[in-house]
């Protein structure tokens, strides 16, 4: 796929996916396993890594269970939340009302009662509900003709930004198919029990850095996450991304790069930009000589389509749009946020460009079971074509007699970045 095939290759790359393709939840075992291997994956180069730790809220759920008792009596499979309120250790008998997307008037008299919501609960979902006081939280997932034993049961988690705004509550996830039972059958009445604990955890980041040769105050970042969440192997999201900057090492290890680069692997995005945020934070000062992230998350379907996502000035969305038609490189290049890693570096002011390659509609998936290599949809050639393009766009950019982009971000981004980050 490629002219450089001293340095990078996409089945090397695609092989260390397939490698890493196991459940690499936020702050489990699983996670400090796969942080390890990308370290070691960078000492074998010959470079430093350095695994920076960060804490992150978890917590465990150890039973959660939803019976109805009137106006007939069947038990449902449920999942606590993580993080959820635990219940009283005979838990809680209430009254159900389904509030749809939960509008004013649907919840309207909810107070102590629980609530069955329609789908994922949003934070302005969340805000709402919680307004209401309602005694529990229901919500959805997967679809109404979903086999049971086919398609996992969602494990959610209630996150902090959420619960630090409005509250914890008690919160559990059931079946599409279960909750349209629910509605059709008329549950009155039900009990509701979870047994949960909240605690902080250890998650991280796997660092290292090559000082430039001409301009080594000027930093080009580049990011990928490396989590999953349950029931995911994680190979299209995001060890994909994962293995394609590892690469992009190994061809500025072979090929000193001009700018300083910064390679970063983040834990903890699926809960919420965890890793990125907290090392952001933790390198604040550094950051000002940040002059780009480059952000790689999701790759690899045989069948799809390169997009790329900027955040910065106006001008950055046609110069990389230019560059690619000049490359003849097709991709799709849009101005908007891409909800990964680079947003917390736009918050601080660096520019961001995120690469992907979109599996078409059908033909791939994310954050379910379904994310897995040995399923024959995804493939090096077409991990190769996200290489080739990221590699082509970084070797211009990092070594660039003048810096190209301008190290600004648009009114306009700036403002999405705070609707997105919930400050507005
Ligand atoms: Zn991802």
């Amino acid at each position: 796929m490629n002219n450089h095939s001293e340095t990078v290759s996409a089945e090397r790359a695609y092989a260390l996916m397939e490698k890493l393709s196991f459940t690499r939840v936020s702050c489990s075992e699983e996670e400090t396993r796969a942080a390890a291997m990308l370290a070691d994956e960078v000492r074998e180069m010959g470079l430093e890594a350095d695994i920076e730790t960060f804490e992150a809220s978890c917590g465990t759920v150890t039973e959660a269970k939803l019976t109805v008792l009137a106006p007939y009596e069947k038990e449902y499979e449920v999942t606590g939340y993580i993080r959820s309120d635990p219940t009283p250790g005979e838990g809680l008998e209430l009254e159900l009302v389904y509030v749809e997307n939960a509008l004013p008037a649907n919840l309207i008299g909810c107070e102590g009662k629980a609530v069955l919501v329609n789908g994922r609960v949003t934070y302005r979902i969340f805000e709402r509900i919680m307004k209401a006081k309602p005694a529990a939280i229901i919500s959805f997932s997967g679809a109404v003709t979903d086999e049971k034993d086919e398609v996992d049961l969602d494990i959610r988690k209630l996150r902090e930004t959420y619960s630090g705004a409005f509250g914890s509550a008690v919160m559990v996830n059931i079946s599409a198919k279960d909750a349209l039972e629910l509605v059709l059958k008329g549950a009155k009445k039900l009990r509701i029990t979870v047994k949960a604990e909240s605690f902080d955890g250890v998650s991280r980041n796997v660092c290292c850095r090559i000082p430039g040769t001409e301009f080594p105050g000027e930093t080009v970042s580049f990011g990928a996450h490396y989590d999953s969440v349950f029931f995911s192997k994680g190979a299209y999201d995001n060890m994909s991304g994962s293995v394609i900057i590892m690469e992009l090492l190994r061809y500025f290890r072979a090929n000193p790069p001009k700018r300083t680069l910064q390679f970063n692997w983040y834990g903890s995005e699926e809960q919420g930009l965890l890793g990125s945020k907290a090392w952001t934070k933790a390198h604040e000062e550094e950051l000002k000589d940040h002059v780009l992230m480059i952000n790689v998350d999701v790759a690899a379907p045989v069948l799809g389509s390169e997009r790329i996502m900027t955040m910065g000035a106006d001008a950055m969305q046609n110069y990389v749009d230019a560059m690619m038609k000049e490359l003849g490189k097709p991709a799709e290049v849009k101005a908007d946020i891409y909800s990964s890693d680079s947003v917390p570096f736009a918050d601080h002011g660096v520019p961001a460009i995120n690469f992907c390659r979109f599996g078409a509609p059908g033909t791939a998936f994310i954050h379910e079971r379904r994310d897995d290599p040995s399923l024959g949809y995804m493939s090096a050639e077409a991990l190769g074509k996200t290489l080739d393009i990221v590699l082509e766009f970084s070797k211009r950019v990092v070594n660039a007699p003048v810096f190209p982009i301008e190290r600004k971000i648009s009114d306009e981004m700036k403002d999405k970045v705070d609707k997105y980050l919930f400050r507005k």
